[in-house]
């Protein structure tokens, strides 16, 4: 059986094309047992800001509609620098880095455009790729004091543009090291899963899945659980790279991932998943 469950996916409370109930259709439409909503919380000015109770309320009356049929979670996907205000109202939370802080009062996305992202690594790192790299994940290390996650969204979403704009090497130390200490606290010092994060991949912005493998062999060996999201914003992606995502996992030594439900998480084999193939 496929996959038929999304915790990462936006709609147009947020940044998404489709709307909740659309998304809904959809995730019925493919046999899903789970669907969780994860509009978007930016800091403030960012962008254009969510009404969060418009779409809480929303995921709730959808919740109750379809219940039954599919268990629809009300999530949020938080940023490091955004609001937390509604947190407490919302069934889970991704904990996801898009923003960095140079220096006070600036606060930039790593993953608008590839243009932007080099403006950003030249004019407070430098132009060199490392440091900005190494800026992120101790800015990621930290998301977790912040404020509750409930997992960790696309983990080395840094390296969003670094195909075209080759920043860093991936598999470089100077890269590897600050990105494997900031995983292994929130791993093992935290105890959160991370997603398997199909989204880049689902529209052919990259080739591979967030983590990329070197950092989702590192969480293997930190003997840490995932979960696959397609990050989702419109509802044709929904279930996206579901398959290339599990059988990289299974190559990597991954033999299950992680549901979530109303009464907390719940393991599913890989195997069971890819149909024995
Ligand atoms: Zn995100
Ligand atoms: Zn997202």
């Amino acid at each position: 059986m496929p996959l038929l469950a999304n915790y990462h996916t936006h709609t147009t409370f947020c940044d998404g094309k489709n709307t909740a109930e659309e998304m809904v259709q959809e995730a019925l439409r493919l046999g899903f047992g789970h669907l969780g909503f994860s509009g978007h919380c930016d800091p403030e000015g960012e962008g254009v800001p969510m009404d969060k109770p418009a779409y809480l309320r929303e995921i709730r009356r959808l919740q109750q509609a379809w219940a039954g049929q599919i268990e629809i979670l009300a999530g949020l996907e938080m940023d490091c620098f955004g609001p937390t205000d509604w947190l407490e109202e919302a069934d889970y939370c991704i904990g996801s880095t898009h923003m960095l802080r140079p220096v006070p009062g600036v606060t930039a996305a790593v993953d608008w455009t590839a243009d932007r992202t080099q403006a950003l690594c030249d004019t407070y790192y430098g132009g060199d790729g490392y440091a900005l790299a190494k800026a992120y994940y101790e800015t990621e290390a930290g998301i977790a004091d912040r404020f509750p996650c409930t997992f960790i969204g696309h983990f080395d979403l840094v390296a969003r543009f670094n195909e075209e704009l080759g920043l860093f090497d991936e598999e470089d130390p100077r890269y590897l090291t600050p990105a494997r200490d900031a995983m292994a606290y929130l791993v093992r010092e935290k105890g959160l899963p991370l997603e398997v994060n199909t989204g880049a991949l689902n529209r052919n912005r990259r080739s591979v899945p967030y983590p990329a493998p070197p950092l989702l062999r590192f969480l293997r060996e930190l003997g840490g659980e995932i979960l696959i999201s397609s990050d989702a914003h419109q509802k044709e992606k929904l279930a996206g790279a579901f398959p290339e995502a599990l059988r990289l996992a299974r190559a990597i030594g991954f033999d299950h991932v992680n549901l979530l439900t109303r009464s907390g998480w719940r393991q599913q084999g890989i195997a069971e998943l890819l149909d024995g193939e």
